[in-house]
């Protein structure tokens, strides 16, 4: 009797223990998933999404819907591709294999962009990088590019410093480059961000950061040109790679297929997310991430001690804000911890001495504005 009552008792407590411990994630990627994810992927399940063929016509209209809902969504031009990836590490290298044959030159402005100048490198190219000091963008204004480099790189938003391009300085890179590729990390900024993509040749992202889906994907949009050079490199008899090349990625893009069995649900979620966010409207995403942004930084500019770690507010991020702390930012990722938010560390070396805050398009307002008082009542 007693023991049944036990057991009545802890099962009816349980999903009160679960509510009371969910936790929400600020961490700028993987990140608190979209409010909608959940019911699409219960519903994924229903339809047996992860056991169909990816040689089924069921496959072929999720690549189709989702292809279509992104192509809304980034306002992209007819000839520019969407293509599938494992994730946008992998979109360094296939940029490099596909469309640098001897040189590319690399804007760094933290430890992604670096990275897509060391897998140049890697890969044997000439890899020139311009770097900024931390906290800052590449200086366009006094940047030296070799004229012989075929691709430029430019990280938009680097998520390890918070450090933005405005998307004015991409502009000049294209007048003043016309003739050479021009790639787009915007990793931890679409959609957000409002790109002209005719303006870049490539761009790329994951989908575990401002879409709020689970990682394990990434989206490669490439335009003609890209294909163009990466033919003329075949056509050389050169290794162009053969898991993802560029020819082979568009050959089956054209049937609404992969070369390989892909992440079918993450394809699926990533159509379901962007419908959502165009029923939304990007328009109000913006505002609200915009408002978002306004609050957390007012926040970290209040507490003597916390600063933004990037000086100048025309290069703060929006969507991955960076904080210096004068404290271990250990006691400060506790702290909100407690309250079951949880921020990111410091990228690398700066573990401790920064925090880093996503402002995706999934987090509410509320849990910002909480995460702000909490922010300006921390003392060492
Ligand atoms: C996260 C991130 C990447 C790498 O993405 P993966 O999904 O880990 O391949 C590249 N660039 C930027 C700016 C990022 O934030």
């Amino acid at each position: 009797m007693n023991l049944f009552a036990n057991v009545n008792c802890i099962l009816m407590l349980l999903p009160n223990f679960d509510q009371s411990m969910r936790q929400f994630y600020f961490t700028p990627g993987p990140s608190q998933l979209y409010f909608t994810v959940e019911e699409h992927i219960k519903s994924a399940l229903k339809e047996n999404i992860p056991s169909i063929s990816h040689r089924s016509d069921s496959f072929k209209d999720i690549f189709r819907s989702t292809s279509l809902a992104l192509r809304q969504l980034l306002n992209l031009p007819q000839n520019y591709h969407i293509l599938f990836t494992a994730s946008a590490t992998e979109v360094w290298e296939r940029c490099i294999q596909n469309m640098v044959q001897f040189e590319s030159c690399h804007f760094v402005n933290g430890a992604f962009s670096k990275r897509f100048a060391s897998i140049s490198a890697h890969l044997g190219r000439k890899a020139t990088s311009i770097e900024a000091p931390h906290g800052e963008v590449v200086d366009i204004k006094s940047v030296l590019i070799p004229e012989s480099c075929e691709m430029i790189a430019m990280t938009q938003n680097e998520t390890s410093t918070g450090a933005a391009h405005t998307l004015d300085d991409v502009n000049k890179i294209r007048k003043g480059f016309p003739d050479q590729i021009l790639a787009l990390d915007v990793v931890s900024c679409a959609p957000y961000v409002n790109i002209d993509y005719s303006m870049v040749d490539t761009a790329y992202f994951s989908v575990q950061k401002c879409f709020g889906l689970p990682a394990g994907l990434g989206v490669w949009i490439v335009n003609d040109r890209c294909i163009n050079k990466s033919e003329g490199l075949l056509n050389a008899g050169l290794s162009v790679g053969s898991y993802h090349s560029l020819p082979e990625l568009i050959l089956k893009a054209e049937k609404h297929q992969t070369p390989e069995t892909p992440n079918v649900l993450g394809i699926y979620l990533l159509g379901k997310v962007a419908e959502d966010m165009l029923n939304k409207g990007l328009e109000m995403i913006r505002r609200e991430t915009d408002y978002k942004a306004a609050v957390l930084y007012n926040a970290i500019e209040q507490n003597p001690i916390l600063q933004p770690f990037v000086k100048k507010s025309v290069n703060r991020s929006k969507t991955t804000l960076v904080a210096a702390t004068t404290i271990d930012s250990n006691h400060i990722i506790e702290k909100l911890g407690e309250k079951s938010m949880i921020i990111g560390s410091g990228y690398g070396n700066y573990k401790k001495e920064h925090i880093r805050i996503a402002n995706f398009p999934t987090h509410p307002k509320e849990h910002v504005e909480f995460i702000a008082d909490e922010l300006i009542k921390i003392r060492d």
